[in-house]
């Protein structure tokens, strides 16, 4: 890559210190948000409400804190690489459909990747059904979720690092018009080793390994064990509610629906990933393996965990309001991302023949009409819309657990005066608040790209189509 076309690129994620920063302290993140929502004494810590009487020792007790060497263990390890092994032998035993990526840049062809994430998902559920329905919460995977939360977030956490590591220094041996078709991510070629690292210096890594063939790391990562992981959590979750309490609430039970209608939709349309940036554009380096592997399944999933330990009932109510505004949402996502996949692939499909679009310098083709005319990323918006429905059910969150003077017995509540209440807000509903930011940075990036392959063509796209992602708003 010449040095003109680095500094096009440039830095993005704040540079080196963004990269080292994020890729240190996420993982800290993820640890805090699996000791702040508990339960050992409540979501949050109560002390932490009183700053006063806030002390390391009070907090260590008060979230479980294992100490360092508790986060870590080896049944944890070899559980989940167990998992990971699992997800490979049904990519390579369960029928797939072959399907070919875009086009890739200096006429290098096109990638072959055989998807079978959804068939594989739903093997995996239906094994976990089964033994559910035979052995209810006793069905050995949950107890094993339970135990191992935090050393299984952990080994998701080596993981990433190990992965990360492994592509950049595979990353080494790519040539100049590679004859495996291997080639460099624009952006992750700066020289900046952390930066490279954790942006991604190869575009799409893959490894050949035995009786497996070759399997495409970043695609493989992307939709699969962190994914389906994503739902197997949840599941945990409500068996942990249904073992404790002896009955599981609407609440936890509209979290994972519409969490798992998610996963399972993305895998259904596994093929749609390959026009994304993250598959076009971005290299394979530590940023999308922790992504895919450690914050979609534990960070996302934490609404469930809220739950498992403190059951919401929320009535008919407001569940149909938030079943309305995910489908709100999903409808909105949906309709927009197939309409402009269907005007990709096919611009004559009745459909989408009528839409109105622009010719960019490059041949390719923008709409400026239909979904694509209301907003630059109307398929955000409704993408946020959803995350609505994944901590509403948590509502005014908050809870602390006290001991019964009575029994003795482990008492989950909002306290006598509700003082709990909405005290886990930030905890619970931190997936829409981040989820936002994401997107609006997404947007920005997405645009930049845009703006550097389209020029003035990009430019006329937004003097048409003015707002970003919300018509009217932004
Ligand atoms: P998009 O699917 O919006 O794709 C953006 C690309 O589409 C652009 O780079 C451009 O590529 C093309 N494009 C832009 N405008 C137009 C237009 N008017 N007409 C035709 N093509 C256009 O972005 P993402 O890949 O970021 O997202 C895909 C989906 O994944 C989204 O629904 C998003 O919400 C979701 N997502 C979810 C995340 C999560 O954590 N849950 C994280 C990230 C994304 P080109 O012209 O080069 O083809």
């Amino acid at each position: 890559m010449s040095p003109s076309s680095r500094e096009k690129h440039g830095y993005e994620f704040g540079g080196p210190i963004g990269a080292s920063l994020i890729s240190f302290g996420l993982p800290i993140g993820c640890y805090a948000f699996a000791f702040l929502c508990n339960d050992v004494s409540g979501a949050p810590p109560p002390s932490l409400l009183h700053p006063s009487t806030l002390s390391l020792d009070k907090l260590i007790a008060e979230t479980g804190w294992p100490g360092f060497s508790g986060l870590c263990s080896v049944r944890a390890i070899l559980g989940t690489l167990a998992y990971y092994a699992f997800s490979l032998v049904l990519n390579v035993v369960l029928p797939a459909r072959e399907v070919e990526g875009v086009e890739l840049q200096n006429d290098q062809g096109r990638h072959k990747y055989n998807f079978n994430a959804f068939s594989s998902a739903v093997f995996t559920l239906t094994i976990a059904a089964a033994g559910t329905a035979l052995q209810g919460p006793k069905f050995p995977l949950w107890p094993f979720i339970h135990e191992n939360y935090i050393g299984i977030l952990t080994a998701n956490i080596l993981i990433s690092y190990a992965l990360a590591t492994y592509v950049y220094v595979a990353s080494f041996s790519v040539k100049a018009n590679d004859p495996n078709k291997r080639q460099l991510a624009a952006g992750g070629v700066t020289g900046n080793i952390i930066y490279d690292w954790f942006i991604g210096r190869e575009l799409n890594p893959r490894i050949s390994i035995p009786l497996c063939g070759e399997v495409d790391i970043k695609a493989w990562m992307e939709l699969r064990p962190g994914m389906l992981g994503w739902i197997l959590l949840n599941l945990a979750f409500i068996m942990g509610q249904y073992g404790t309490y002896g009955y599981i609430t609407d609440s936890i039970l509209i979290v994972t629906f519409t969490q798992a209608f998610y996963v399972l939709d993305a895998l259904w349309n596994e093929p749609a990933i390959l026009t994304t940036m993250d598959i076009t554009t971005d290299g394979f380096g530590f940023m999308l393996a922790f992504g895919d592997l450690v914050w979609v399944p534990f960070i996302y999933s934490i609404q469930g965990r809220y739950l498992s330990i403190h059951p919401v009932k929320l009535g008919t109510a407001r569940s149909v309001f938030i079943m309305a505004v995910y489908f709100a949402g999903y409808y909105i996502f949906r309709a927009s991302n197939s309409e402009k996949n269907r005007f990709r692939t096919n611009p004559n499909d009745p459909s989408v023949s009528h839409l109105k679009y622009i010719e960019t310098k490059r041949g390719t083709r923008l709409l400026i009409s239909g979904w694509w005319g209301t907003a630059r990323h109307i398929n955000y918006f409704g993408d946020w819309l959803m995350s609505w429905a994944y901590c509403l059910p948590t509502w005014m969150a908050g809870y602390a657990i006290r001991s019964s003077i009575l029994t003795g017995e482990k008492v989950v509540s909002q306290g006598p005066n509700n003082e709990m209440a909405g005290a886990a807000i930030p905890i619970t509903y931190f997936y829409m608040l981040y989820f936002a930011i994401l997107l609006v940075h997404r947007e920005n990036r997405d645009s930049a790209n845009c703006a550097r392959k389209y020029g003035k063509s990009w430019d006329e796209y937004c003097r048409i189509v003015k707002w970003k992602i919300v018509p009217g708003i932004y």
